[in-house]
């Protein structure tokens, strides 16, 4: 890793390097050696990984970029990390991102902002900024992030590179520090589809571990990454996730893509799902709500660390420091919301009725892939921001959000991949989005856009 690049950067939390160093090494000796054990080595060994800072790891810090857990070393590894060990992927380090994975443009890291590798002043996106600036300047060719409402895709979006957040259920969720169970996946941070259809399909597949996991097959992502013919497929635009909110480049930059597509024999039409705009306020309800229920283990007392007020100090009140001392503005903004979303008078008006508004997603978005293969539209309404401008103001933060978290709420698989440069230079991505389990459409359309 470019030390230099590095310090102006900020993508890791902790470099492993000689633990990297030494899985290399001893994949090089295998491969020297020949014989049978160069056989059996995995065709990606020796690729190096980065991976963001909410997937637990033996040996080395694991703190969702919070202070509750600075320090805090797992004793056990994600299923995904299981996999990557036995492939013998050297593992750079652990990138940095949003407090617990709540933010877009990881500057509410509890230890340092990253910065976008196109434009030092801006963010690099979030909550996975880490890894996705880590990627794009080349300081890892793969990385592993988690993706609960955009934040594989939008810092995807704003560094130039390719992340997909996968169908629910298609990686396990075993061993990453939950934001909200019921929308997160795990997925891949590359530089193109096919890298990011590789490594996809290297840590998919069922897991006992965890309870959501598919028992469906995804042996054939890299070979749909591959495949760039596109004549005959059906695409669909959505309305509502363009035009108003979007700046004219990223409007301009659509249409070339959806130019392209055309030429390409692609069918283009608009569909419409009419539920799509209470998406996001209906995310900003359910999300904080799980997020309130899985943070409550973080207390001082069974998880986290511990911060005695005073001698003497009762339980509650040494939780009450623990979590004072440990979590950051916009983690407890979160906690509050989604407390108050549950609590005994209010769970009809806000959780009940957001979840029935995710119901109405999902039957819009089945009924619209009932008349198209995808849908595409730009990642983001804006290029990556300035650092800085949407920290005091999280509501501008969260309309970010606007075209990423209905994959989320209705479980389905989307890509964000590079769609050309806009405003100041900077990258636009385009997001391509599918039915459930159609992740090797999603990376047809992608490849065939490469
Ligand atoms: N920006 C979104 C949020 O803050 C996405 C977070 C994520 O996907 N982890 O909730």
């Amino acid at each position: 890793i470019d030390g230099t690049a590095e310090a102006g950067i900020h993508a890791y939390l902790h470099l492993n390097e000689d633990e990297a160093y030494a899985v290399a090494a001893e994949v090089d000796a295998i491969r020297a050696a020949g014989g049978a054990e160069a056989e059996q080595l995995h065709p990606y060994a020796g690729v190096p990984i980065a991976i963001k800072d909410n997937i637990v790891t033996i040996g080395q810090p694991t703190t969702a970029a919070s202070k509750m857990l600075e320090g805090w070393m797992s004793p056990y590894d994600a299923t995904v990390i299981r996999t990557i060990r036995a492939a013998k992927l050297p593992i750079l380090g652990k990138n940095n991102m949003d407090e617990f994975a709540m933010g877009s443009t990881t500057e509410y890291s509890a230890f340092g902002v990253t910065r976008n590798p196109w434009d030092l002043n801006r963010a690099p996106g979030g909550s996975g900024g880490g890894s996705a600036a880590a990627v794009a300047a080349f300081m890892a060719p793969w990385a592993l992030g988690s993706d609960t409402g955009g934040s594989i895709r939008e810092p995807a979006a704003f560094t130039g590179t390719v992340g997909t957040k996968p169908t629910y259920g298609s990686v396990s969720r075993y061993g990453l520090i939950a934001m909200a169970s019921s929308f997160d996946q795990i997925g891949p941070h590359a530089r193109t589809t096919a890298d990011a259809a590789a490594l996809h399909q290297l840590i998919a597949g069922h897991d006992p571990k965890d309870a959501t996991s598919l028992r469906t097959s995804w042996d054939g992502l890299l070979d749909a990454a591959q495949n760039q013919d596109l004549r005959g497929m059906r695409i669909g635009v959505l309305d509502e996730l363009q035009g108003p909110g979007f700046t004219d480049e990223i409007d301009r930059q659509f249409e070339t893509v959806l130019d392209m597509l055309r030429d390409a024999g692609a069918i283009v039409s608009i569909v419409e799902c009419p539920n799509i705009k209470y998406a996001l306020p209906a995310y900003y309800l359910v999300v904080p709500s799980e997020a309130s229920s899985n943070l409550a283990r973080f207390d001082g007392l069974r998880y986290g660390n511990r911060v005695v007020p005073h001698e003497g100090a009762t339980a509650a009140e040494v939780m009450a420091a623990s979590r004072e001392a440990g979590f950051g503005d916009e983690v407890k903004r979160r906690i509050i919301l989604g407390t108050y979303a549950l609590s005994a008078g209010y769970v009809d008006a806000y959780y009940s009725s957001a979840q029935r508004v995710r119901t109405l997603v999902q039957q819009d978005l089945n009924k619209a892939f009932e008349k198209v293969d995808v849908m595409i539209g730009p990642t983001t309404p804006t290029v990556a921001v300035p650092m800085g401008e949407q920290v005091s103001d999280p509501v501008s933060m969260y309309l970010d959000d606007v075209v990423t978290t209905p994959a989320n709420l209705a479980g389905i698989p989307a890509i964000s991949i590079p769609g050309g440069t806009a405003d100041h230079g900077m990258p636009v991505g385009m997001h391509i989005q599918g039915p459930a389990k159609a992740d090797e459409v999603v990376y047809r359309v992608a490849a065939g856009l490469e």
